[in-house]
């Protein structure tokens, strides 16, 4: 895919906040400080369109990002942050639901998992909940550059023996933003389920 251009859109938190203008929308979820932002950011060569941020789980809203003037991809706030209390974390919960669970514009959900470790617990309920959504999933495996070189062929290998991948909605793909390593694959996949 091309970019020609790319904006941040807006902000939403609830139904009557998200965009109006009826085109295709790509999720993004993953546990805070997971590497969504600079993803996005590698994705749509820009610096700091996504902030990158010190402060794991700052964004608390659904960030839309305009492409082309043809989709948007939404930033879906990062789970399992410790610090965020209870109450904030269900209604996180609840803003994140009614996004997937009603938006009939999204046409997928990519879901980052950390290369360097096993799903965590929130990993494998976003990933059983995307299952249940029976969206297009993308998990993509971040910071490969993490990963010694001769490990990096065994994450997906390893991934698998974790949670089943076995699906034909569910793709796997290994990723860096320092590397800029298969970019061209994730915006494949992002093409095919637009
Ligand atoms: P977010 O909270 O999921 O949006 O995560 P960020 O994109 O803000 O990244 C969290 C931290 O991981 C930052 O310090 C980033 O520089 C670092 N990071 C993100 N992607 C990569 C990557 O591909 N490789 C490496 N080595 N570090 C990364």
């Amino acid at each position: 895919m091309i970019i020609k251009n790319s904006s941040y859109a807006i902000s939403a938190v609830r139904e009557d906040q998200y965009p109006t203008d009826n085109l295709p929308e790509i999720a993004l979820s993953g546990r805070s400080n997971v590497g969504k932002s600079s993803l996005i950011n590698t994705l749509l060569s820009r610096k700091n369109l996504a902030r990158t941020s010190a402060q794991p789980g700052k964004t608390q809203t659904l960030n839309f990002y305009l492409v082309n003037q043809e989709f948007y991809l939404v930033d879906v706030p990062g789970y399992g942050y410790a610090k965020v209390s209870q109450k904030k974390r269900q209604q996180f919960g609840t803003m994140i639901q009614d996004y997937l669970e009603t938006r009939a514009n999204l046409q997928g959900l990519i879901i980052l998992m950390d290369s360097r470790h096993e799903p965590t617990k929130n990993d494998v309920a976003m990933y059983n909940y995307a299952l249940y959504l029976n969206l297009p999933i993308l998990i993509i495996c971040t910071k490969i550059d993490k990963v010694k070189k001769n490990q990096q062929n065994q994450v997906i290998n390893t991934l698998k023996q974790k949670i089943n991948l076995n699906y034909d909605n569910v793709s796997v793909i290994t990723f860096s933003s320092v590397q800029k390593l298969h970019v061209k694959e994730v915006w494949q996949w992002i093409e095919e389920n637009l």
